[in-house]
């Protein structure tokens, strides 16, 4: 890897730290120097800081031919946790997770309400019922569709004296690509990003380890790039957008208007319902579903390859509830047309991966946003709203 310029100590130096080691899993100090070009000393420094705030911990050592070994350190994953809400249109997923992005409590109930109040008591049973300590808990951050005009300034405010802790809100497409950026370790050089298929589809961006924003915290608008300028009309003034034929709700509508709805009982579905059964019709031979399923997966291809190359990105994940059941299907028509169309094709492969834990993941990455905040700050520059 070329070597960059050494960067001076300061506040970002330890941003920079946690996450080389985050992305190594376990890393030696000399391997941290060579790495983030920190001199020595300042390396030893921030590493004693962060041990001493239990951050991270020393996990044995290096065998050594020569020499002595080298002690390794690695996040400590049980030191503190972040907490996620992620407001979908149906439900409330609430995860918690550790420093390293580990689950270690989800909880999904009836969608009842975006108020402080309803959020604070589901925070408040979530957490006591994971038996999590309040110390322990750096913070909440609730996600929801770019646009909710709920998830404002107001409802933060409300929230963080409710609860007495610190409180984020920010875009779901954008909270789940941090959380599939944190999780898997991705390096920081790497371009990614992340997108998310649901009622709305939405894209988030991690350069440089810090999650990219735009001008007013609306970058990643995937959904209304449009793929024909004389095609569907958008409520967002604009025509052919790529939401309007390839988001869950889209493919729903369009089932429910051919023989395949009655076929597969969709009428009396949940959209979120009617999309499942699509999807698992789909993925189990069904050839009108996978045929409708699959042309959707066609339209999203081609704005994500517009997007790759606009942004010259390296690596992508799918995720959302829209490829939770039938990704292969999307995986295998972006990978085919990133293949034979990607601008940068000839110069770096572009990886698409599917995520884990698609129906999770903003929940997840909510979470993730808060233990970026408190143990390497200096990524995230404010607040979405
Ligand atoms: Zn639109």
């Amino acid at each position: 890897m070329a070597r960059r310029e050494a960067p001076a100590a300061g506040p970002g130096s330890r941003a920079l730290i946690v996450d080389v080691i985050r992305s190594a899993n376990t890393i030696s100090r000399v391997e941290l120097a060579d790495l983030t070009g920190l001199t020595q000393p300042s390396i030893s420094i921030i590493v004693r800081e962060l041990i001493t705030d239990g951050i991270i911990h020393e996990t044995g050592s290096t065998d050594s031919v020569r020499g002595k070994p080298r002690k390794l350190i690695s996040l400590n994953p049980n030191n503190r946790f972040g907490v996620g809400i992620h407001l979908g249109p149906e439900t409330v997923t609430c995860v918690a997770i550790d420093l390293t992005g580990g689950v270690v409590g989800r909880e999904v109930v009836p969608f009842t309400g975006a108020g402080a109040a309803a959020l604070a008591g589901r925070f408040d049973d979530f957490t006591q019922a994971l038996d999590l300590p309040r110390e322990r808990i750096e913070g909440l951050a609730v996600v929801g569709p770019a646009g909710n005009t709920g998830l404002g300034g107001a409802l933060r405010a409300e929230l963080t004296s409710s609860i007495g802790l610190p409180v984020i809100v920010e875009n779901d497409a954008a909270a789940a690509a941090l959380g599939e950026f944190w999780s898997r370790r991705v390096s920081r050089e790497q371009s990614f990003g992340c997108i998310y298929v649901g009622a709305g589809i939405g894209a988030g961006f991690v350069f440089g380890g810090a999650l990219f924003r735009g001008a007013s915290f609306d970058a990643g608008e995937l959904g209304h790039m449009s793929i024909a300028f004389d095609g569907r009309e958008c409520p967002c003034g604009n025509r052919g957008c790529v939401e309007r034929y390839a988001s869950t709700t889209a493919v729903v509508a369009e089932a429910r208007a051919t023989p395949l709805g009655r076929r597969l009982g969709l009428e009396g579905a949940t959209t979120a319902g009617a999309y499942d059964l699509i999807s698992r019709a789909a993925v189990n031979g069904d050839r009108d579903a996978h045929a409708i399923v699959d042309q959707a997966a066609a339209y999203l291809s081609v704005a994500v390859t517009s997007m790759v190359n606009l942004l010259d990105l390296g690596r992508l994940v799918l995720t959302g509830p829209g490829v939770a059941l039938a990704g292969a299907i999307h995986a295998r028509r972006l990978r085919g047309h990133l293949d034979r169309t990607a601008h940068a094709r000839r110069r770096h492969g572009i990886v698409v991966e599917l995520s884990a834990q698609p129906r999770d993941t903003a929940a997840i990455g909510a979470a993730a946003l808060v233990v970026q905040a408190s143990i390497a700050p200096g990524h995230t520059p404010g607040q979405a709203y």
